[in-house]
């Protein structure tokens, strides 16, 4: 009797239990080995994330003229990193790298340079700086920065902001003031990039490029305006002969009344090296004194804005989507 009991459960061991046994070893040995393979995937296929076409970059060397040709991932941490304070919040660093993404392959399908897609000066087409002179310029832990920035440019690898599946014009700026501007208000044109709007963002009164002065004696204010005015005439003792005449949808100076001329903001600014044309008018006894809210010209992303966004939880996608309006986030390859 006692065999038959041991044949019994010998022939349920057999037939029942140990293939289920094998089977779940089996199970947990094919997921882990799934899981492996996923990870080496991932991480192996953002390493080599292979463009169809934009790479590699001609890059123009504005001081010497010399056009360097650079993958574009490694050129994008060259210029995430010109162009952004590498202590900002990932995913703000992040947004900065497709939107540099985004602006580079722009600028390739817009030529502005006979012989190369880009140059290095950030008053032409995009800030850029060699590692080399990023790392002097750094203090603490200059590796781990510079590790940083290549893993978010990593991070981002291929992705483009599109607008109608088109590159968009990835206008960026570093504070809007707490509003950004719209592109005619600034070059007078911009209709053909309805994603470039008036949006608002909290929080961009946290930074210090957020208010700034620029103070002058009347004299220094007349030397400036005569650089292009050379007819130029104020009467100081009139309130009417300086003043603000128009704004701009986003509340920045559109026009203002200098003497005899009327000039746009975007020219005041430049005249009077203004941070911004979101600026009021103080007159004080000799002197005019402008107080400036914001930096840059204000259209599309604000960096600081960004790096406000991404403090308060959002995502680099999240982030360019806030900025401009109706966008998706693509695979370059997929256009
Ligand atoms: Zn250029």
């Amino acid at each position: 009797m006692k065999k038959v009991i041991i044949y019994f459960f010998s022939f349920l061991f057999i037939c029942f239990i140990l293939p289920a046994l094998l089977t779940k070893l089996d199970i947990s040995t094919s997921a882990e080995t799934d899981e492996d393979i996923t990870e080496e995937n991932t991480e192996s296929l953002s390493e080599t994330y292979t463009y169809n076409q934009y790479g590699t970059i001609k890059l123009l060397h504005a001081d010497t003229n010399e056009v360097e040709e650079v993958a574009l991932d490694t050129y994008l941490c060259n210029v995430v990193s010109a162009e952004m304070p590498v202590d900002f919040e990932t995913e703000a660093l992040k947004a900065q790298a497709i939107v540099a993404r985004t602006y580079t392959i722009y600028k390739i399908n817009h030529k502005k340079h006979d012989n190369a897609d880009i140059c290095d000066d950030s008053t032409c087409c995009q800030a850029w700086i060699s590692k080399e002179d990023r790392l002097a310029r750094w203090d603490g832990d200059k590796e781990a920065k510079w590790s940083k920035i290549e893993e978010c440019v990593n991070a981002t690898k291929g992705k483009i902001i599109t607008y109608n599946n088109e590159p968009i014009n990835a206008f960026f700026h570093s504070n809007s003031g707490g509003k950004t501007e719209l592109p005619v208000d600034v070059w007078g044109g911009g209709s053909d990039m309805p994603y470039l709007q008036v949006v608002e963002t909290a929080g961009e009164d946290g930074y210090t490029q957020y208010n700034s002065e620029v103070e002058l004696t009347n004299e220094e204010l007349l030397e400036k305006l005569k650089t292009t005015y050379a007819d130029i005439q104020i009467d100081f003792n009139n309130d009417e002969d300086i003043k603000i005449v128009e704004y701009t949808s986003s509340g920045r100076v559109k026009t203002v009344k200098f003497g005899n001329h009327e000039i746009s903001g975007t020219e005041a600014r430049s005249l009077l090296g203004l941070r911004s044309t979101n600026f009021e008018i103080i007159k004080e006894d000799g002197k005019i004194k402008f107080t400036v809210t914001g930096y840059g010209h204000g259209v599309g992303m604000s960096q600081t804005g960004a790096d406000s966004m991404a403090k308060s939880g959002s995502t680099a996608e999240e982030i360019i989507q806030h900025f401009y309006v109706d966008v998706e986030i693509k695979e370059v390859n997929s256009l």
